[in-house]
């Protein structure tokens, strides 16, 4: 029995489909012999994030192409892996974690990135329990992401994308040309298209993954030629085939039209040409049926190889609008069709239909490490050693300020005093003003909120606090931030809480970018008394929750209580809550707080609330006598220290 990890992720169109189809190779080479997992990292360690990534992906392709193409400069290189190391320590973790659960005989990746973090968990040199091979799903234009780490092998489409490496210093023992793992149906279909009984116009497959506002009029042009015979996908797009339909109702019937469909294999087979767009998959698989192509667009960055391949290999040609595809055509069709021909024998050159077999009996032949290895324990908080604990009601307080911004209490006394009282969980969130906005510029001077210069103190002094306050009181004391992003109204101001954070982050950028910041190191972006106080005359932060639908995808919990405020609202849009005290000194601890049932550690706490099931609010009272107690009595109003942060012109009360 062999255990195969395959590592993915939903970005673009190739990556996901080459780990689907080395699966389904796998399980029909070896059968119940090998035990088949394709993970999407992203999606386990980012989530909600990931799905905004990703549709933000799909918006940026369709819309704006030449944006993506700068985005995806950007990252290539190891630059990103570098500037963006805190990014991801949350991966190295689940990845960690991941390894210890299934332990793979073999870890498959087929999205880049993976590679350059397996080198953080195991060091370059040092044994792997697995052997790591990367699926290149790219051509030509490759992303060095892919190939700046110690993989064992490299399995690449062809040779052009084999040069590449080779020129980069890879060994030529490493790489592998095998083909793009197109599904393994490629490998037994019977093609019938180039041999004399198959008679009658050629066939055409225009695939409508691109420029939809044109298609109807192409299709109503294409109608009209007698050479060919055309056959359009529309996908699940109802209005786009009402549209065709519509045009075309005046013409005979030289078209199918077909919907979303999973026989793609077998259209590409029983076609002369596709006319689509250059995505990975669509592109290999068309190589793989030996179907020369039409590119009808190019995401610029990573679709430029596939289109490349195709143009350099003179598999085809680009055709980016209606004229320039007809004219295509008329060419490809012109004196017997010489150059569809000389295509078609071209991209068979290329063709490698059992690519996935082939992967797959190359995964199932490697030597299986030696198991030895597996005792490896690759970080030194292992999730292994967490997984041990159990879990318990934990009483935690994840919004308090200390004398670093408005608050009484020195951080010691803080962790004392939350420590005495038997607490699991507090998180420190000192106010920090955006100093781009004009409050925050004149809050900065009020001198009770962090300012950026004094962040790496503040980190500071919270990690040496932290190890005495588990030692002293076993209380998990975390690093955090609240965020002042305050507008002139209520409407445009908000509360932004970090919990859990690693180091500082520039409280000049949009919330957008500071929840995304936030999420890089694996903390947790909550907003902060999001709705109408009742208690208090101070200014209320209400941008969240006016803009609801933009942040509860972004946001991991929305704080439902604060101090003495009960916000129903939040409850009642069932969005994923905490409560917490707004702790700036010792009389607050009367409060609402956040109950949960997880083991107590840090990540399980931001798990416990990210997924929000186990998770209480609780009414805080205590009658225990000792420091700061002496005024200790129920208060209804809002005390004056926030409300100096929030209206700098307000004189701040003496203490
Ligand atoms: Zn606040
Ligand atoms: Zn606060």
């Amino acid at each position: 029995m062999k255990n195969v990890l395959i590592l993915t992720a939903g970005f673009g169109e190739g990556h996901n489909t080459a780990a689907r189809n080395i699966r389904d190779a796998l399980e029909k080479a070896a059968g119940a012999e090998v035990n088949v997992h394709i993970v999407d990292l992203f999606d386990r360690c980012y989530g909600r994030l990931n799905e905004f990534l990703r549709r933000a992906y799909i918006a940026a392709i369709n819309k704006t192409p030449r944006v993506w193409g700068k985005i995806y400069n950007v990252i290539d290189g190891t630059q990103f892996v570098q500037t963006n190391m805190p990014m991801l320590t949350r991966f190295k973790r689940a990845l960690a974690d991941l390894l210890h659960q299934y332990e793979p005989d073999a870890v498959i990746s087929t999205y880049p990135l993976y590679g350059s973090i397996i080198d953080q968990v195991f060091p370059i040199g040092e044994p792997r329990p697995f052997s790591e091979i990367t699926v290149i799903t790219d051509s030509i234009t490759i992303n060095s992401i892919w190939y700046r780490c110690a993989s064992d092998h490299f399995i690449v489409a062809n040779d052009d994308t084999a040069a590449v490496l080779r020129g980069a210093g890879v060994t030529e023992d490493r790489i592998h040309i095998f083909g793009f793992p197109v599904t393994h149906r490629f490998a037994e279909m019977t093609d019938h298209r180039f041999t004399n009984e198959d008679r009658g116009p050629r066939r055409v497959l225009y695939l409508i993954n691109s420029g939809k506002k044109e298609a109807p009029s192409l299709v109503r042009r294409l109608t009209k030629r007698g050479d060919i015979k055309l056959t359009v996908t529309v996908g699940r797009d109802i209005a786009l085939r009402r549209a065709i339909e519509e045009e075309i109702r005046a013409t005979d019937d030289r078209v199918e039209i077909l919907g979303w469909t999973t026989k793609m294999p077998e259209l590409l087979t029983s076609h002369h040409l596709v006319i689509t767009k250059a995505g990975g998959a669509t592109i290999q698989e068309a190589i793989a049926a030996r179907t020369p192509v039409l590119i009808s667009q190019v995401v610029p960055g990573q679709e430029e190889g596939n289109a490349r391949l195709i143009v350099e290999n003179d598999c085809g040609q680009l055709a980016p609008d209606p004229d320039s595809i007809i004219e295509a055509l008329d060419g490809a069709f012109e004196n017997n069709a010489a150059e569809l021909k000389r295509w078609t024998q071209n991209v068979a050159k290329l063709s490698r239909p059992a690519a996935s077999l082939q992967i797959a009996q190359f995964v199932l032949d490697l030597e299986v490490p030696d198991p030895s290895r597996r005792v490896v324990v690759p970080a030194a908080e292992s999730p292994a050693v967490i997984r041990k604990k159990s879990p318990s009601i934990l009483l935690c307080d994840l919004h308090t300020h200390s004398l670093y911004s408005d608050g009484k209490l020195t951080v010691a006394e803080l962790v004392d005093f939350y420590g005495q009282r038997g607490f699991d969980g507090l998180c420190l969130t000192d106010h920090i003003c955006d100093h781009t906005r004009l409050i925050g510029k004149v809050t900065n001077l009020s001198g009770l909120v962090l300012t950026q210069d004094q962040l790496p103190e503040y980190f500071e002094t919270i990690e040496k606090e932290k190890k005495r306050a588990f030692d002293k009181y076993r209380l998990l004391f975390m690093a955090g931030l609240e965020f002042n992003k305050d507008g002139l109204t209520k409407r445009t101001s908000a509360h932004l809480l970090a919990v859990d954070l690693k180091g500082p982050i520039d409280p000049g950028l949009s919330i957008t970018q500071t929840i995304a910041e936030i999420h890089g190191q694996g903390a947790l972006a909550i907003a902060s008394h999001p709705h109408e106080f009742k208690t208090h005359w101070g200014k209320n932060t209400l941008y969240f929750w006016e803009h609801i639908d933009q942040y509860a995808p972004l946001l991991d919990a929305w704080e439902v209580a604060n101090r003495d405020d009960i916000f129903n609202p939040i409850g009642l849009k069932r969005l994923p809550f905490v409560a917490n005290s707004d702790f700036h000194k010792p009389k607050h601890i009367f409060s609402w707080k956040t109950v949960l049932f997880c083991e107590k550690d840090p990540e399980a706490i931001k798990q416990c609330i990210r997924v929000n099931r186990n998770v209480a609010i609780t009414l805080y009272r205590d009658h225990r006598l000792g420091i700061g107690f002496n005024d200790l009595e129920a208060e209804t109003e809002r005390e004056s220290e926030q409300a100096v942060v929030d209206f700098p012109a307000y004189p701040r009360k003496s203490a």
